[in-house]
């Protein structure tokens, strides 16, 4: 039965050069006097200036401030009791690790929370999954989507290139994600959320007419990313963000020696995943031309063994998540395609 559902969406969104200095009047505008700070314990210290500068020019008042170095849920739980409970918001401000810290504990708090990313690495800026570590191994919990993202884009274009990398790659998996939702549908009665697998494909087209690293290519970036994390919390699952190529980094995650970045493993699963589906193939190697994902890539490849282990756990990573893995036994075509693939083997050492 088709039935409303109520989403939070954010109702404050700025991509522009410069909306870190105006940050308090945003803040300002949503009548926040008293604010929680987490923050990236690595953070330019200048970037640090510059934010809590803008929050002091408008008298609102930062009640503590948090570097914030693990997400592992013990610590987060201690962060959690330390935070005031006086505060207005809760501003999350640098790498993954600090805003998936600041969105739960903001969650768990109740409070709006404001997400300024620094970097546009992956789609969790903007989810409604706080991705922390119980016992060292990775867990996404639910969360909150952000009331407000603030997107530097200056900031962002000065971040290290293999961050942009992989935030590519996480954006180029909504074709699989979705390819796979669609075949969970017809194969295991997966409900789809046609709205949601609408603006997850939309996002990737839009960033892909024009895909540079310059400030509107970061703009385009973002607000993809951004769509991405809304069109999971529309439906309420990761279905349109995250399908098999995301099986196949969460278990490199747990068995790899050096797991890399979250986009860079995506992105390259992303191609594979393709190859098995039989669509997107072509458009996602342009995009990785392009962007120079491929070197990016080749410039510290990935271990062959290492990726055929996480392919094979990879279908019984969820239970009741039909993907293309499920539909058959890959791997031997796995194999063929990592060593057959002009495009794959650059990317193996
Ligand atoms: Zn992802």
């Amino acid at each position: 039965m088709l039935a409303p559902k109520q989403t939070t969406i954010p109702t404050l969104v700025r991509v522009k050069p410069g909306a870190l200095d105006r940050l308090g009047i945003y803040a300002e505008r949503h009548e926040f006097a008293r604010i929680a700070l987490f923050f990236s314990r690595d953070l330019d210290a200048r970037l640090l200036a510059r934010l809590t500068a803008s929050l002091q020019a408008r008298d609102i008042e930062i009640l503590r401030q948090t570097p914030v170095d693990s997400h592992g849920l013990e610590k987060v739980t201690d962060l959690f009791r330390e935070c005031p409970r006086n505060a207005d918001a809760i501003i999350g401000f640098g790498g993954g690790k600090a805003l998936d810290v600041a969105k739960y504990i903001a969650f768990l708090w109740r409070l709006p929370y404001f997400s300024v990313p620094t970097s546009l690495s992956n789609d969790g800026f903007c989810s409604s999954q706080s991705s922390l570590t119980i016992e060292g191994r990775r867990h996404s919990l639910p969360a909150a989507l952000p009331a407000g993202v603030i997107i530097d884009t200056n900031v962002c274009l000065n971040a290290p290139a293999i961050l942009w990398h992989s935030g590519v790659g996480d954006l180029v998996s909504k074709f699989t994600a979705v390819t796979d939702w669609k075949m969970a549908f017809h194969k295991a009665g997966t409900p789809v959320d046609d709205f949601a697998a609408l603006v997850s494909d939309a996002s990737v087209y839009q960033f892909m007419a024009r895909p540079k690293r310059d400030l509107e290519g970061i703009r385009l970036l973002g607000t993809a990313l951004l769509l991405n994390g809304i069109s999971m919390s529309i439906c309420g699952s990761s279905r349109p963000a995250s399908g098999s190529e995301h099986l196949i980094s969460h278990a490199l995650d747990s068995l790899s020696k050096r797991p890399r970045l979250h986009g860079l493993q995506v992105g390259v699963a992303t191609y594979l995943i393709s190859l098995l589906q039989g669509q997107h193939t072509g458009p996602i190697a342009d995009l990785f031309d392009i962007t120079g994902f491929w070197q990016a890539i080749a410039n510290d490849p990935f271990d062959r063994a290492e990726w055929v282990e996480a392919c094979r756990v990879a279908p019984n990573i969820k239970p009741d998540f039909y993907t293309v893995l499920s539909s058959r036994d890959c791997l031997p075509e796995i194999e063929r395609a990592l060593d057959s693939d002009s495009k794959l083997r650059q990317c193996f050492g």
